[in-house]
């Protein structure tokens, strides 16, 4: 399936094909025929999965089919209401990208910035408001925002939402929604606090649900380096020049962080290709071949990149950025050791991810043996940008060292002040 079988008026194709996207994922495949039929959606699906886009397209196209006279004053119509402002203008750009040959406007607010800018767009007018809960209920009590035009709204990231404790927020919100409206509420996962939230937003609704893969691999070898930031470079040079990795795919969170690594990979006389939304299908698909036929021994690939990456012999997976989704973890390293071959995954870990290594740590239930025997140990001397205030009357926690699991905790953290995710 291509996004030119699902019905998508010409505007949005357009800009998906600028944005490099050819095939829907799992959860817009599924989601946008329910969407584009005007019925309310229960998605359960976490960040990574290509929700964002599954969501946009159809409100944009929505909006787009009832769009009125350019000169009438916008009011608005779709409000997406989700948990912190990185995710807020993540969102807020994707409805840009996917909608800008649709002439649909969208802006974001959000707390912890003075609200003028903000006010100032809303003033203009728009189509489409992203927004977290605290800002738009503050904006609503002072007469910025008006919901009685409202005929789209999307609760993002429910469950994220009542751990931050804005139940009381997100129900006062509801209360003031136009009754007749088409909602959406995505959700990773679907404890009965949440089923009941649902129940109070929904009306008759489809489910989607896009299910992370569970077990780790058991043939999958892992090891982890601990490394500063800085040496992460140095490090992958020293473990791809030996021999051992014919194949190998490394996995950077962003589609720069990819190029960086190409570049020096380049340098260090390493030839490597990376594959990211930002190459154009015939590049990937001529790096991806390289790599099937043995000619090309490394890929740099963001993650929803190396979803149609289908090679059965690869031999190393580098996990050069930590995902921040564990869930992530698991579909890169089961990437090797598929068909019968064993394979390895090779993570490295900075003292700013080490919060990603315990969320993986729970979620595996596995050791990964720590690897010291490199040339670049993270000894904690890196200074990271975000220090954290520290009380320096009270003694300092050790949160990555227990006396059991050792296996995890051969390196004590740092000396110095880390930034805390
Ligand atoms: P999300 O789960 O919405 O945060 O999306 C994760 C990432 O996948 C974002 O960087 C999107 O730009 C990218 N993405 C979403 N849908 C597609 C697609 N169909 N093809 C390629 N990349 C996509």
């Amino acid at each position: 399936m291509t996004f030119n079988d699902l019905n998508l008026v010409e505007p949005i194709l357009k800009a998906l094909k600028e944005e490099g996207y050819t095939t829907p994922t799992p959860i817009q495949e599924q989601s946008i025929p329910i969407l584009l039929g005007y019925n309310d959606l229960l998605g359960c699906a976490q960040t990574g999965t290509g929700k964002t886009a599954a969501f946009a397209i159809p409100l944009l196209q929505h909006l787009f089919n009832t769009r009125s006279n350019e000169n009438q004053r916008r009011t608005i119509k779709a409000l997406v209401v989700t948990p912190t402002r990185e995710l807020a203008i993540q969102i807020g750009e994707s409805f840009t990208s996917y909608g800008k040959y649709t002439g649909i406007r969208n802006t974001v607010v959000f707390g912890g910035v003075k609200q003028k800018a903000q006010t100032n767009e809303l003033r203009k007018g728009v189509d489409i408001l992203v927004a977290t809960p605290g800002r738009l209920l503050d904006l609503m009590n002072q007469g910025f925002i008006s919901l009685k035009d409202v005929e789209f709204f999307v609760l993002d990231e429910a469950d994220q939402m009542l751990d931050m404790g804005f139940i009381h927020d997100i129900k006062k919100l509801i209360a003031k929604l136009p009754q007749k409206r088409q909602s959406l509420f995505f959700s990773a996962t679907m404890p009965p606090a949440i089923v009941q939230l649902s129940a109070s937003i929904l009306g008759q609704h489809e489910t989607v649900t896009i299910k992370p893969k569970q077990t780790t691999a058991e043939k999958v070898e892992q090891e982890l380096y601990y490394v500063s930031k800085g040496n992460k470079t140095n490090l992958l040079i020293e473990l791809l020049n030996k021999d051992a990795l014919t194949s190998s795919i490394v996995f950077s969170r962003t589609k720069h962080g990819a190029n960086k690594i190409v570049k020096h990979l380049d340098r260090a006389g390493i030839p490597a290709e990376a594959i990211h939304g930002n190459k154009s299908q015939p590049a990937r698909q001529r790096a991806l071949n390289s790599f099937k036929d043995g000619s090309l021994n490394v890929l740099v690939a963001t993650d929803i990149a190396a979803r149609g990456i289908d090679v059965d012999d690869i031999s190393h997976v580098i996990n050069y950025d930590l995902p921040n989704v564990p869930e992530t973890y698991v579909h890169r390293i089961g990437r090797t050791g598929r068909a019968g071959s064993s394979g390895t995954a090779l993570s490295f870990c900075a003292g700013d991810e080490r919060a990603f290594l315990k969320d993986i740590q729970k979620l595996i239930k596995q050791d990964i043996t720590v690897i010291e025997d490199h040339s670049y140990p993270d000894d904690g001397t890196e200074v990271l940008t975000v220090p954290q205030k520290r009380n320096p009357n009270k003694p300092r926690k050790n949160n990555f060292s227990s006396g059991k699991s050792k296996r995890w905790s051969t390196r004590k953290p740092a000396s110095r002040n880390r930034s805390n995710r």
